[in-house]
Formats: structure tokens, C-alpha cells, sequence
């Protein structure tokens, strides 16, 4: 065969309306038993299957699919079961007892942590080892192989999580121990690669997006030992060595590894790849899988450019050693655009989800293989280019005022007008705030009532009056709390959002919302977010209706409630039209108008969010300086403006904050609160090393759990962490928001932990 040919890596799970979260909940619920979920999950998995076959796909991925997460299921399927876990484990093939409690928990055992994978918004269950001894439990991309062949005559392409990612994402060994627990697992990997070639599979995908991280030569060596190994162990199945989320570090030894396949990604950062192989060519014995549909990004692909890549890339590499293909698994994007009726046209024609990029793909081979690089003779690239050409000619796409303001900002330093020191004076001055003052992050508990008036309100059900009275009952309700608890500086409750960054985009311009386009986060937990398309216009004021209903039922200070410019751009699917520092800038202008907005209202302490700050951290170490400096640029801008006595809060959820505090320093925020109750230790020590000397209050309860932590617990970590930090400093509040959880709980917790101040202000 002399083509070209088209693949994809992997596919979303969930179903495109969702039927595979429901059916896990069901399961979970106990609504329905295990052989109703087995079978539920397997036509699924198959419907999956057959719908990639019937865009056209020529290789379709196996084994991608899974009931939680692949790297539980590595794993799962090397028998690495967590001691507290050994109870579950009869020795066999793991059950979805034991799965779904090392990824849940269960009444006896903590669930294994999660964490995100690479640079995405999903998470992944973390491996543990040094629990049972690794085994082969089943050999389950065989299985699954075998399942697609038998059911659907399909002859996937299994795909493998690979041995070296799976370790560098692993803990509960010392790092010089890696070499051991290769060894340990490299013959488990044979077995599957063994069998996998005994039944018949000519390719094996095997995932190792770790080689994208900047390695140490010792990492590099071991990765070669990996492979030579794994080809002496199966020399008959062709292993298609699969690297994504940005360029392979170091491109010249890489390719020269010994698999039968490359797979590179050549969006994005991955760009510079083109730029390697036109220097240094690619091997004349290997296939090379050129990632070039943007797997991390909703929208339709620029066909015309992506075949002047292909163009350059057939005149080094024949296209008969190509695969063109998705940049990485499309679990990042959603299933389908079929679903969505209510976006504008011209924004709908631009998008393209998973199904759609797998056409694109299907496409952009039967071009190369047809020798058709002329794109006015081909219908489908004219639309293509339509649908481009439109999108961009909308006028939300340009605005120029805004690009001004925004170019200006960037420009700027965007300091405030005093350095911190003499700003904490005047504010001292103004506030006359006690020792350890108490605050909230800022959401209070979203009852179901509250779901159900804004769900009356938006179905019209409602009138805009009666729910402006009803979340003002709320806030009055709130407030009176506040008070009777003794808090210094109180929230309004943020009743009126469900979610932080949806809240926002639909009072911008420049945002549009998908009905379906749901992505999976973790387990069966999806999100829906924003599609920022236009240029991001503050229109008129979001919140100073409440926050100053709110101030004008009390003397206390109340605390403005906005979500950072970083935080609104991570947690959204962004134009690729712009670089995203750009967007930022705009956002972040808004989110300034609106903190001007609320200053002017007399709203003078203003707490902006930004608890994603760390998800957009590049994968590479030599990059990370450049996007902190320009998200920390992006929070100066929304804040810096503010006079002197105005006091600039954020907040950040957990997140490995060693690599980040000088970064922290520098958005220059009067209070920063953080999520640490979880490892406070840690954290206290980085922030004492790093000497950071601005206003800052350590989570002093967990938020996630209902129980209601007693006075004594928050006091020893309030007490631990003013031994290392400056007790003037200090402030006293909870890890993050409260709205998911019980009034009753947060009522009782709230009031231990105003006593726990109460208790240290007396003692001084
Ligand atoms: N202000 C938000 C809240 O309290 C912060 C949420 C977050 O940190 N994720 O809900
Ligand atoms: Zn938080």
C-alpha cells in the first residue's frame, strides 16, 4: 500500500450525550447491577468504535476507552494495588469493586490522589507503587482487540500507555529506584506486546507524551533501553511510539529510537517540529504519524495550511511512511457539533469536535493520496475555507477600541502606585482591621432552591424581578449569618453564578456557550466550557448590583468577587487566532473596568480568583518563565489600577506552589487565601523560604468533606503557620468556596474557626 494513512489516538468517552457518565452513575448509584453496566459500557465502547469507522477512519485506536481513567487502568492491569486497598483484591483480574474504590474511595480506604495529566484539564488517578507485587491481571488491549475484531470485523490499533510515562506519573518509589521497576514491568509489557502479536496486530500505539518534558540523559538512556527491549521481546508487531501536548525534547535522538513508528505533534508549540525535520530529515526505515489536527481545540481546522505542512513534509518523508492524524487523543474536545442548535451560524460553521477532526483527518489523507493540493478544484476546502473566512469576518472578531486598550496594557507595567510596604499602612489606616482577621473565599452553599429559582429564571418561568428579589433574600439571609458569626470581612455569597467563569463569559462580549460540548475532567465529572470567539468587550458592570446590595446591609467591609483573566482564559476553549497572552490582556482590560466599576461604587476590597493560574504552566521548564510573566502581567492589569487604601485579595486553589511563589509576589496582591489544608506543612515552609511578606491566610479547613472541623484542629494550623509567618499578616479563612456544601456544616465550621481566631487575638 502506497498511501498515506489516516488514524486518530483516541476518542472521548463519554458518549455524546453523555449516556457513558450516566451509566456509571447509574451503576454507582446502585440503579443498576454490574452485568446491565458491563453490558451498557460494551455497547458504548463499540458504538465508539463504529462511529470512528464511519468517518472514515482507516486505523481506529482500541483500548483507549475505559470505565474511569486509562492510567487507573495500567495500573489496574499490572495488579498495582495500594495496601489499604488489599482487602478488595483476590490476587485475579481487578473488579470494579476494587477499581472504582481506588479511584472513588471506599468506606475503609482513601482514594488514590488525582492530578492532572500534562497541560490539560483532565486529571488522572495516581499511580501508586510498592502495594502488591506487579503481575499481569489481564492482558486488556488484547482483549479489547479481540472484542472489536469479533464484533465489528474492525483491526484496531491497541493503544498502550508506555512504561517510562507511566513511572514518571507513578509515586511511592525513590526516583533511583526507577531503573528496578522498569525492570519489574518491561517483561509484563512484553507479555501484552507478545500476545498482541500472536493475534494479529500489526501496530501498537504506544503513548509516551512524557518525552515532550525536558529529560536528563540518564532519562533518555533508559528510554532507549525500554524500546530496544520491547522490540527484541515482539520483533513481529510495529510499535508506533506516540508523543503529544507539544515537540519531543531533543528531536534528533528521539526519532532514532528503536521503534517502527514516530508519532509527533505538529500543532501548537509542536510547530517547531517541521522546522527539525527540514533540518535534520526523519529516518528512512520509520513511519512518522504527523499530529496535525489540533486534538486540544474545538475549532475547524485551516485545511489549506495544514496541506502546505503536508506538502513540505511529502517532499522528505514518502507519504507512503505517513499517518496524518490528530495532534493527541480527542478526549480533550467534545463528541460531536451535531448536537448544537443554538450557536450563530458563523461560529457553528468554525467548530469542529471530535467527530469533525476525525473527517478532517479522513480528508486531508485522501488529498495527499490524491495528489489534489489544489484547493479552489476541491468542494470541501472551499467550504473549509468558507466557514474560516466567515468566522473571521464577524465583526465580535475585531474590535479595535479593545485591541488598543488591550495592546496598551500589555505594554505597560501595570504596577500599582505604591510598592506594598506603604500600601499596607494606609489600608491598616483605613480598614482598623483586628489581628487575624476572618474572611470566606467567597461562595456560600447553592441549595437546591437557589438551582431551582435560576433554572425558573432562566426558562422564563421567572421574572428577572423576582429573581433579582430572590437573590437579594439570599444575600440579606447571608449577610445576617456573617455577622451573627463574627466574621471581619464578609462576601455576598455569589448566589447569582453557577459557575465561576460561565458567569462572566455571558456578561462579556466575545463568548459563546455550547448546549452539549462537554469534555470529560475526571471520572464522570465533565465540564462545559466557555468558547471565547471574539474579542472580549466589557459591556457594563457584572457585579456591582449585588456587592453593593450586599455593603449597604452591613458596616463590615464586603469583599467584590471577580474570577481573573488567567482563570477565565484556562478554563475555556480560546480562538487560535490570537496567542493566548493576547487574550489575556483582554480579558484582563475588562476584568480592570469592572474593578474600577465596583471601586467607584465603594467597594474597596476586591477579590479576584485566579485558582488556574498553574494550568496553563507550559510542559517545558525553559518555557515556564515566559507564560508567568504574561499571566501575572494579565492579573496587574485587572488590579493594579486601584487606589492606594483599595485592598486587591486572590485567591488560589491547591496546586504545587514551589516553583511559583516568586511568581505569586509579583501579581503584588494586598491578601492572597490558598487552599492548604490538605499539606499545610509544605506549603508553609515554601512560602517562609521564599520570605513572602504580603497578607496571606492559609486555608485552615478543608472544604471538600462535610464534617465539621473543631476549634482545636483549626488552631494548630493556624498555630504552625505563624511560627514561620508573620502573624500582622495573617489572615483566618477557609480552604476555598463553600457553595457545595450543607448550610448546617458551613454555619458550624465557620463559627469554630472565627472562635479560633478569637482564641489567638486574646492570647496575645
Ligand atoms: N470565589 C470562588 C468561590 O468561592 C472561588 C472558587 C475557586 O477557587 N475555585 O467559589
Ligand atoms: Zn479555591
Amino acid at each position: 500500500m502506497s498511501q498515506a494513512v489516516n488514524t486518530s489516538l483516541g476518542y472521548p468517552r463519554i458518549g455524546l450525550k453523555r449516556e457513558w457518565k450516566r451509566a456509571l452513575e447509574s451503576f454507582w448509584s446502585g440503579r443498576s447491577d454490574e452485568d446491565e453496566f458491563e453490558k451498557r459500557m460494551k455497547e458504548i465502547r463499540l458504538s465508539h468504535l463504529a462511529a470512528q469507522q464511519r468517518q472514515g477512519l482507516d486505523l481506529i485506536p482500541v483500548g483507549d476507552f475505559s470505565l474511569y481513567d486509562h492510567v487507573l487502568d495500567t495500573a489496574a492491569m499490572f495488579g498495582l494495588v495500594p495496601k489499604r486497598f488489599a482487602k478488595l483484591d483476590d490476587g485475579g483480574k481487578i473488579t470494579n469493586e476494587l477499581y472504582f474504590a481506588m479511584a472513588r474511595g471506599s468506606k475503609e480506604a482513601a482514594a488514590c490522589e488525582m492530578t492532572k495529566w500534562f497541560n490539560t484539564n483532565y486529571h488522572y488517578i495516581v499511580p501508586e507503587l510498592g502495594g502488591t507485587e506487579p503481575s499481569l491481571r489481564e492482558n486488556r488491549p488484547l482483549q479489547l482487540f479481540r472484542e472489536t475484531k469479533q464484533e465489528l470485523g474492525i483491526t484496531g490499533k491497541p493503544v498502550l500507555l508506555g512504561l517510562f510515562t507511566f513511572l514518571k506519573l507513578s509515586k511511592g518509589y525513590a526516583a533511583q529506584d526507577i531503573r528496578q521497576w522498569i525492570g519489574k514491568l518491561l517483561p509484563l509489557y512484553a507479555v501484552i506486546l507478545k500476545e498482541l502479536e500472536q493475534e494479529g496486530a500489526a501496530w501498537v500505539q504506544i503513548d509516551e507524551p512524557i518525552l515532550v518534558t525536558e529529560l536528563t540523559e540518564e532519562d533518555r538512556a533508559l528510554v532507549n533501553e525500554i524500546y530496544s527491549y520491547l522490540r527484541g521481546a515482539a520483533p513481529g508487531v510495529n510499535l508506533m511510539l506516540q508523543t503529544y501536548f507539544d515537540a519531543v525534547d531533543r528531536y534528533e535522538q528521539m526519532v532514532k529510537l528503536p521503534v517502527a513508528g514516530i508519532g509527533l505533534d505538529f500543532t501548537g508549540n509542536g510547530a517547531v517540529q517541521l522546522e527539525q525535520i527540514r533540518k535534520s530529515g526523519f529516518p528512512l526505515d520509520k513511519i512518522l504519524a504527523v499530529g496535525l489536527i489540533d486534538g486540544r481545540n474545538i475549532w475547524r481546522a485551516d485545511l489549506e495550511q495544514k496541506l502546505k505542512v503536508l506538502a513540505e513534509i511529502t517532499a522528505i518523508v514518502p507519504k507512503e511512511r505517513l499517518w496524518i492524524q490528530p495532534s493527541c487523543s480527542l478526549l480533550h474536545v467534545p463528541v460531536s457539533t451535531s448536537e448544537e442548535k443554538l450557536l450563530p451560524d458563523a461560529v457553528l460553521d468554525a467548530l469542529a469536535f471530535a467527530n469533525e477532526k476525525i473527517s478532517e483527518t479522513v480528508l486531508l489523507t485522501s488529498l495527499v493520496n490524491e495528489g489534489r493540493w489544489n484547493s479552489v478544484e476541491d468542494a470541501q476546502l472551499l467550504s473549509n475555507k468558507v466557514a474560516l473566512m466567515e468566522l473571521n469576518t464577524l465583526p465580535e472578531r475585531r474590535n479595535e477600541e479593545v485591541r488598543a486598550a488591550s495592546r496598551d496594557a500589555q505594554q505597560q507595567d501595570a504596577a500599582r502606585a505604591l510598592p506594598f510596604a506603604q500600601r499596607r499602612l494606609l489600608q491598616q489606616k483605613k480598614w482598623m482591621l483586628p489581628f487575624l482577621p476572618s474572611t470566606t473565599i467567597g461562595s456560600f452553599p447553592q441549595t437546591q432552591e437557589i438551582r431551582n429559582a435560576r433554572r425558573a429564571w432562566r426558562s422564563g418561568e421567572w421574572s428577572e424581578e423576582r429573581y433579582r428579589l430572590f437573590v437579594q433574600e439570599q444575600i440579606r439571609e447571608w449577610i445576617a449569618i456573617q455577622e451573627e458569626i463574627g466574621l471581619d470581612v464578609l462576601v455576598h455569597g455569589e448566589f447569582e453564578r453557577t459557575d465561576m467563569v460561565e458567569f462572566f463569559g455571558e456578561k462579556l462580549e466575545g463568548f459563546v456557550f455550547t448546549s452539549n460540548g462537554w469534555v470529560q475532567s475526571y471520572g464522570s465529572r465533565c465540564v462545559k466550557p466557555p468558547v471565547i470567539y471574539g474579542d472580549v468587550t466589557f459591556r457594563s458592570p457584572m457585579t456591582v448590583e449585588e456587592t453593593v446590595y450586599a455593603q449597604s446591609l452591613t458596616a463590615k467591609p464586603v469583599k467584590g468577587m471577580l474570577t481573573g483573566p488567567v482563570t477565565i482564559l484556562n478554563w475555556s476553549f480560546v480562538r487560535d487566532d490570537l496567542p493566548r497572552d493576547e487574550v489575556a490582556s483582554q480579558i484582563a482590560v475588562a476584568i480592570r473596568n469592572e474593578v474600577q466599576a465596583l471601586e467607584q461604587a465603594g467597594i474597596e476590597m476586591i477579590q479576584v480568583d485566579e485558582p488556574a493560574l498553574r494550568e496553563g504552566l507550559p510542559l517545558k521548564a525553559s518555557q515556564k518563565d515566559r507564560y508567568l510573566q504574561w499571566a501575572v502581567h494579565a492579573f496587574r492589569i485587572a488590579t493594579a489600577s486601584v487606589r492606594d487604601t483599595t485592598q486587591i485579595h486572590t485567591h488560589m486553589c491547591y496546586c504545587e506552589f514551589h516553583d511559583m511563589i516568586d511568581a505569586i509576589r509579583d501579581m503584588d496582591a494586598d491578601v492572597i487565601s490558598i487552599e492548604t489544608s490538605r499539606s499545610h506543612g509544605e506549603l508553609v515552609s515554601s512560602f517562609e523560604e521564599h520570605r513572602y511578606g504580603q497578607g496571606i491566610g492559609l486555608g485552615v479547613y478543608d472544604i471538600h468533606s462535610p464534617r465539621v472541623p473543631s476549634v482545636e484542629e483549626m488552631s494548630n494550623m493556624i498555630e504552625r503557620a505563624l511560627q514561620v509567618l508573620d502573624p500582622e499578616l495573617f489572615w483566618i479563612n477557609p480552604d476555598c468556596g463553600l457553595k457545595t456544601r450543607g448550610k448546617h456544616e458551613t454555619v458550624e465550621s465557620l463559627r469554630h474557626m472565627v472562635e479560633a481566631a478569637n482564641q489567638f487575638r486574646a492570647a496575645r
